[in-house]
């Protein structure tokens, strides 16, 4: 790998700053971006492949005689339930081993490559595991809960797993930037202080008679790990609040935030979190229907019943491939919306703020920091992107 960054940690130096003040890409910044984009498609779409692959050994080699052998296992005889987590806990290990070089090239090797991360080695092994830990403490929580629902609601248990999952989105929308963000990033929250050029103030403006009663406007703390700009609007209910990345606070104009903002306010007038949960709600149904469709036949025909006569646990590689692959086929389609929303958002943006030159130069500056190519093959965009190219949100400034 050729132009990596050394990887000492410099922690009390400040990270390099870049400048971006003309934000107009030029031609060879183009041609990187494209490259850039490029190589992490490929990177996708080959996480995408090794999983499938991956499941597909799992549910057509190894469920059966894995499942035998667990069997044979005197201390996991009493419980299927602690043979289901066994199971899921050899899956889950095997598959951040599968899956890590990968993770590591795109995560790491090829943001140094192109100059997008700061992070040293260290730093990103322990993002690394913290995340991954996270998510397999979540899986190894929860996964019991959808077996208990399936062996005690009988032929109903997909709409009773669906509602359940749906109260998990609501915590988990809830709880994620009070309690899962700040485990990975500082916050700060902005006061009404010089440096912040007013920005409380103009959020307050922007929110004005909204009916968002965020819970505060955040500056969160990315410029060490990395050289991108980001802004959202995460949580529910009273845990909303506006997310700005240090690096768009440090390198962008008022105006320019003032406009970002107003995209994040787009967001909470137009419902698309509440919209969002009752599409992930339809859209689990539809899975969990599926599951239910499936999974008792493919398991009768493996020869292994479960103790209590019900779903074997070892029907669980099966359930994971079929979610897995309902979630590949119905991406675009999420992808569709979410592109739908973020033009809302953007045409709110303009008609709220009236800021158009503001608003076509933000969108250069997050294009040039972020390398994000202004106008991929549409067909990628169609499949994979779930917000419209900077070339096509400039543009609509243009309207
Ligand atoms: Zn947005």
């Amino acid at each position: 790998m050729d132009s990596i960054e050394p990887t000492t940690d410099t922690p009390d130096t400040p990270p390099p700053t870049v400048d971006v003040a003309d934000a107009t890409m030029s031609a060879s910044e183009l041609e990187e971006a494209k490259e850039y984009g490029k190589r992490g498609l490929i990177c996708d779409l080959l996480g995408r492949g090794i999983d499938l692959v991956y499941l597909g050994l799992m549910v057509f080699v190894f469920a059966v005689p894995g499942s035998w052998l667990l069997l044979q296992i005197e201390a996991l005889t009493a419980s299927e339930t602690l043979r289901l987590l066994t199971l899921a806990a050899v899956m889950v290990l095997l598959n951040l081993i599968v899956s890590f070089p990968l993770a590591f090239y795109s995560g790491h090797l090829l943001e140094h490559r192109y100059g997008l991360s700061r992070q040293s080695l260290a730093a990103w092994l322990w993002r690394y595991i913290k995340v991954h830990a996270l998510g397999v403490a979540f899986f190894l929580t929860l996964l019991p809960g959808l077996y208990w629902i399936i062996w005690l609601s009988g032929s109903w248990w997909w709409i009773v797993a669906a509602v359940g999952y749906f109260f998990v989105s609501v915590i988990m929308g809830r709880v994620f930037p009070t309690v899962i963000m700040p485990l990975f990033h500082k916050f700060e929250r902005l006061e009404d202080e010089p440096k912040n050029q007013g920005l409380r103030e103009r959020m307050r403006r922007l929110s004005e008679g909204t009916g968002l009663s965020i819970e505060g406007v955040y500056r969160m703390v990315m410029s060490d790990e990395t050289a991108k700009a980001n802004a959202m609007l995460a949580g529910l209910g009273r845990s909303r609040r506006v997310i700005l990345g240090d690096n768009l606070l440090d390198q962008f104009s008022a105006e320019e935030i003032e406009v970002i903002m107003a995209h994040e306010v787009g967001h909470h007038v137009f419902r698309h979190m509440t919209k969002i949960i009752g599409g992930v709600f339809v859209g689990s149904l539809a899975a969990f229907w599926l599951c239910d469709a499936i999974l008792w036949k493919w398991s009768a025909g493996t020869g292994i019943s479960a103790a209590s006569g019900d779903l074997p646990y070892h029907s669980l590689p099966m359930l994971m491939l079929i979610l897995t692959l309902f979630g590949l086929v119905m991406g675009p389609v999420g992808c569709a919306i979410s592109r739908h929303f973020e033009r809302q958002c953007d045409r709110y943006a303009l008609q709220k703020t009236g800021l158009r030159d503001a608003y076509r130069s933000a969108f250069r500056k997050l294009a040039k920091l972020n390398k994000d190519d202004p106008a991929p093959h549409p067909l990628e965009v169609l499949l994979f992107h779930d917000h419209p190219p900077i070339a096509e949100r400039i543009a609509a400034a243009d309207h």
